[in-house]
């Protein structure tokens, strides 16, 4: 993250906080954090919360992102929320591709790709997930899995301003086991490489390891999981960016 010009923490809060839940949180989370400089922060709540966190965050530096969007503006695809919708409702961007959408519900490279551009052109910003399993890594698959994922985004949406990658290796996400420093440089290097745009490190970050890993060059900011779920965890991985960017 060194040099870069605004760090970018995002909380990916799965299918956890309900309405409710969410409007207390981000009441607690918009006090602890108050105005913080050379960081750029987002929740990325369950849609059914977004409306109350989009109200309770609203005048604070702190965006709202959906967790995914479909690339159609409306149609049968029940199940499905169209980027426009998002919009409409006031959302700042929304995360496409997280590893669990790729495994445990059909997303490819192709239909990924399809939703960041797809948001893209509604005006949200897009944060897109790739990354590889413990099995292409042992394989020494991980540049080709890379280069397939983060080329199908390049060939769809290029270097586009509002578009963030995110790279989670899938064995490190809520496993508690966290890419190596050295390691996470060395995609990020690479994946620079292919599609020059800021690039977030997801994959089990925390309050202790959070300042090492953002310390890396490449390393743009991070996406974060189990630790954005309670306030103060990933209010301390904040401090750390900001931290980062002063020095
Ligand atoms: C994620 O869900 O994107 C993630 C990185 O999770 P965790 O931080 O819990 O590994």
């Amino acid at each position: 993250m060194v040099g870069a010009a605004v760090a970018f923490i995002a909380g990916n809060w799965k299918m956890f906080k309900g309405p409710a839940e969410t409007a207390r949180f981000c009441d607690e989370l918009r006090r602890r954090i108050g105005a913080v400089d050379g960081v750029r922060i987002a929740v990325c709540p369950p849609y059914v919360s977004l409306r109350e966190a989009i109200d309770a965050l609203a005048g604070s530096p702190i965006a709202v992102f959906a967790q995914n969007a479909h690339w159609h503006e409306s149609g049968a695809f029940t199940g499905e929320v169209a980027s426009l919708m998002l919009r409409e409702l006031g959302v700042d961007g929304t995360i496409v591709g997280h590893s669990e959408r790729r495994q445990h519900f059909g997303d490819t490279n192709e239909t990924v790709a399809l939703r960041a551009a797809t948001a893209l052109d509604a005006g949200l910003d897009v944060i897109a997930c790739v990354g590889e399993s413990a099995e292409e890594r042992e394989k020494g698959w991980t540049e080709d899995v890379l280069r397939g994922q983060v080329g199908a985004l390049s060939d769809a949406v290029g270097a586009n301003g509002r578009l963030t990658i995110a790279y989670e290796p899938v064995w490190a996400i809520g496993t508690g086991r966290t890419a190596t420093p050295e390691l996470a440089g060395e995609a990020h290097a690479f994946i620079r490489s292919l599609l020059d745009v800021p690039i977030l490190y997801g994959g089990s970050v925390k309050p202790e390891n959070a300042a090492e890993l953002l310390a890396q060059p490449g390393v743009d900011g991070a996406l974060v999981g189990g630790a954005s779920l309670e306030v103060e965890p990933f209010a301390a991985i904040c401090d750390a960016a900001a931290r980062l960017a002063r020095d």
